[in-house]
């Protein structure tokens, strides 16, 4: 059974365009007052694949007003020298954002070195002291994606309080946050992970479902409540053709796409489940541009509260 209205496309792109436009003419308010807000992005090691996302948030950065800044230690560096480095980007008042990028070496801890960063300075909200703000409504640095995803849903107005809304997925980094960032709206909120007994039933149950889980496909649209509001925080490649026409037969353009690229990017619901939704986030296009954008507005907030100045 089909939704009984057309399904309306949640259009990533163009509301991480409006974000990123308030966030410039914040930031040129703010410099009317001295103030430039900075962000320093670091990598450790070669990574082809992340490098892009790192640059991109770089470029987004400069491109809005932030002073961006990419430092990428080799992979020999230690724990400490690491620690040495994070200390120093603590100290610095230039700097109002410090992201790390993930995956880090084997050698280095990771928790340990996001505790590291100065809750004030942790753009990406992964601190235990952002964590523990978030989860008892204050103020806070949250996690872009989540936090995005809030606000995409916010500004499509669509509603939130009162609405059973359903996450599949319970890392840190989305699952956690969102559902958090959902109760907080008032909905009626359910996790869902990997030992979840009956997973189709508790995602039939959702008037919103969040699936950021990892795997193509995976919820198929026996799952989906006609109806349903459906976000698709994952982003998977397809690479056999195989697994490509049971997702995409019959799209000449996707079609095209992975002849030359010999791959697509799809997310963690089956695209024929987005015909049963009243909204949906396509993927590419959906939730991946408003991470950027929420990192973008994170720095500003974060150069606000640093400085004892009000934020929304
Ligand atoms: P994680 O691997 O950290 O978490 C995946 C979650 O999915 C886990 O909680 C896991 O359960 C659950 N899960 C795995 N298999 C199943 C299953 N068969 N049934 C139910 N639940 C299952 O991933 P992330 O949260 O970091 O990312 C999720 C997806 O979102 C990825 O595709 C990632 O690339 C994408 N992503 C996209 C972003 C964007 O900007 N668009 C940003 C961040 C991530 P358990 O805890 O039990 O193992």
């Amino acid at each position: 059974m089909k939704s009984l209205t057309a399904p309306h496309i949640l259009d990533g792109n163009a509301i991480a365009a409006a974000i990123k436009a308030e966030v410039a003419a914040e930031i040129e308010q703010l410099r009317a007052h001295g103030i430039r807000p900075g962000l320093t992005v670091v990598m450790v090691g070669n990574h082809p694949a992340s490098e892009v996302y790192v640059r991109n948030k770089v470029k987004t950065s400069a491109s809005l007003g932030i002073v961006g800044e990419m430092l990428t230690p080799p992979e020999s560096i230690t724990a400490d020298e690491m620690l040495t480095l994070i200390a120093a980007l603590n100290a610095r008042d230039d700097v109002d954002g410090i992201l790390i990028q993930l995956p880090l070496p084997r050698h280095i801890d990771a928790k340990r070195l996001l505790e590291a960063v100065a809750p004030e300075k942790d753009v990406d909200g992964f601190h235990p002291v952002n964590v523990g703000r978030l989860q008892t409504g204050q103020p806070a640095l949250a996690p872009c994606t989540p936090a995005g995803i809030i606000e995409m849903l916010r500004r499509a107005k669509v509603p939130v309080a009162g609405q059973n809304a359903v996450v599949v997925g319970r890392s840190d980094i989305v699952g956690k946050p969102m559902a958090m960032l959902l109760l907080h709206g008032n909905a009626t909120v359910t996790i869902c992970h990997s030992k979840t007994k009956d997973l189709a039933s508790f995602c039939r149950s959702a008037d919103i479902l969040v699936a950021a889980i990892g795997k193509a496909g995976m919820i198929t649209p026996e799952m989906v409540r006609p109806g349903a509001v459906l976000i698709d925080v994952g982003m998977n490649r397809v690479t056999s053709q195989t697994e490509f026409d049971r997702f995409f037969a019959g799209d000449a353009k996707r079609e095209a796409a992975f002849q030359k690229n010999g791959s697509v990017l799809m997310g963690d619901i089956d695209p024929h489940a987005f015909e049963l939704a009243s909204y949906y986030t396509p993927v590419p296009g959906g939730v991946g541009p408003l991470t950027i954008a929420m990192l973008m507005a994170n720095t500003v907030r974060a150069a606000r509260l640093r400085r004892g100045l009000s934020v929304s």
